[in-house]
């Protein structure tokens, strides 16, 4: 138990540490029919393992990790369904200002493929014309039953203008690179000046670290104004 004790002290500074140099903080959702492994893309992104059927009644809504993405430490803020799909039903409120999507279909399934049109027109409406969407084909490691090719997705990716990966939830393979890609694109569409973290609804924060180097430029400006006047 000591041991234990040791560990989750030192993970506390660290994290406290990282918290203290967090650039940004973004929104992300994660969406999809049901069953094409969504909750499980997200569970294996946070625990770095395969969610099994066993705890499957759990259900994860929610989960956060920090990643370095060239430098630079941002604070995913991930949020699943939790099952709203089922029923069609994936409230407004869900997608608002979200700054980037994993929208996920299963290659063994035509219909969640099929399904795809329907769910990139909900998120561009109901969460942001400009979110950073990544498709992912999961269930990679049933290359058997496949029914959707490699192919034929990154033409509807390239056409929609999407990023495109598969993965497997159940190996790991490729599910970090997704949020990792995702979050990439976003931090570059910032530094074009394309992404505007301080519009509303962005679903971008700035964290600790980045508010430090925004506030004394800002300031300065402030007073420049009181001074002319105008
Ligand atoms: P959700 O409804 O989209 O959240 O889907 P779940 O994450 O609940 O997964 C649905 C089913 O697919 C479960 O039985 C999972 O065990 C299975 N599954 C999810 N991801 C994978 C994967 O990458 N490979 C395989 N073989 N099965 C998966
Ligand atoms: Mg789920």
């Amino acid at each position: 138990i000591s041991d234990y004790w040791d560990v989750w002290n030192i993970h506390k500074h660290v994290y406290l540490l990282l918290f203290l140099f967090l650039d940004f903080l973004f929104k992300f959702l994660v969406i999809g029919n049901a069953g094409t492994g969504k909750s499980c893309l997200l569970h294996q992104f946070i625990e770095k393992k395969f969610k099994d059927d066993s705890n499957h009644t759990i259900g994860v809504e929610f989960g956060s990790k920090i990643i370095n993405v060239g430098g630079k430490y941002v604070k995913l803020q991930i949020w699943d369904t939790a099952g709203q799909e089922r029923f069609r039903s994936v409230t407004r409120s869900y997608y608002r200002g979200a700054a980037g999507a994993l929208l996920v279909y299963d290659i063994t399934s035509r219909e969640t493929y099929n399904a795809l049109t329907n769910w990139l027109t909900d998120a561009r409406m109901l969460a942001s014309q400009n979110i950073v969407i990544i498709l992912c084909g999961n269930k990679k490691d049933l290359d058997g039953d496949r029914e959707v090719t490699f192919l034929e997705a990154s033409r509807f990716a390239q056409e929609n203008e999407l990023m495109f990966l598969e993965t497997s939830a159940l190996t790991g393979e490729n599910v970090e690179e997704a949020f990792v890609q995702c979050a990439r694109k976003i931090l570059n569409k910032i530094e074009s000046g394309e992404l505007d973290p301080e519009r509303m609804g962005s679903g971008i924060q700035y964290g600790d670290a980045a508010l430090r180097q925004l506030r004394s430029p800002r300031r300065a400006q402030a007073q420049s104004v009181q001074e002319c006047g105008c």
